[in-house]
């Protein structure tokens, strides 16, 4: 369920909305579980249950993301709200780390990093702050919207060329080959 080029915490929560430009678009969080899904394959399953609430407000901060993202690559006006909402997402707390010692019989001390489970609010921090990062950092001059007709996803273009056009080649890429390819041979 998750596209699989995008990436980073903003740009994929941004590209759960799939065809956002099109008629018809699909939303791939609908409900608390769809959220878990999405959250687990980002490496986060140890995460709080979310809830309705927490639902959301990750869809709120999807929208608000999109039309942020929009504000770099368009050259247009911030929404105020979006600021603020934007900054009391990103004020939530980093996750915790927990480092772990057992001390081991050859007398070494074995360290490691425990997880701890992130409450939603956390990982909401996360995104927001990624966000931030994306509209102000090293890679906003990378960041561009896809070039397929009804994508509406963005993505950060790294390639040496800076010539890159599509969210993802496997999917958006390959289907306006096709649709160039099928008019071409209609003509
Ligand atoms: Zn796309």
């Amino acid at each position: 369920m998750t596209p699989p080029t995008a990436s980073r915490l903003g740009l994929d929560l941004v590209a759960t909305v799939r065809s956002r430009l099109g008629g018809a678009p699909r939303d791939d969080l609908t409900s608390p579980a769809t959220l878990a899904a999405w959250l687990a394959a980002r490496g986060m399953s140890h995460c709080a249950d979310p809830d309705e609430v927490d639902l959301r407000e990750f869809r709120a901060l999807r929208e608000t993301a999109y039309r942020l993202l929009e504000v770099v690559v368009d050259g247009t006006r911030a929404r105020p709200a979006d600021v603020e909402s934007v900054n009391r997402w990103a004020a939530h707390p980093p996750p915790a780390v927990r480092l772990r010692a057992e001390d081991l019989p050859d007398g070494r001390t074995d360290l490691r990093a425990e997880p701890v489970r992130p409450t939603t609010a956390q990982v909401l921090g996360l995104v927001a702050r990624d966000l931030v990062d994306l509209v102000t950092g090293p890679q906003r001059d990378r960041l561009h919207q896809c070039e397929a007709e009804v994508c509406g996803s963005f993505f950060v273009d790294t390639s040496r060329a800076g010539r890159r056009r599509w969210c993802s080649a496997a999917t958006c890429g390959n289907r306006m080959r096709v649709a160039a390819h099928r008019s071409r041979a209609h003509d």
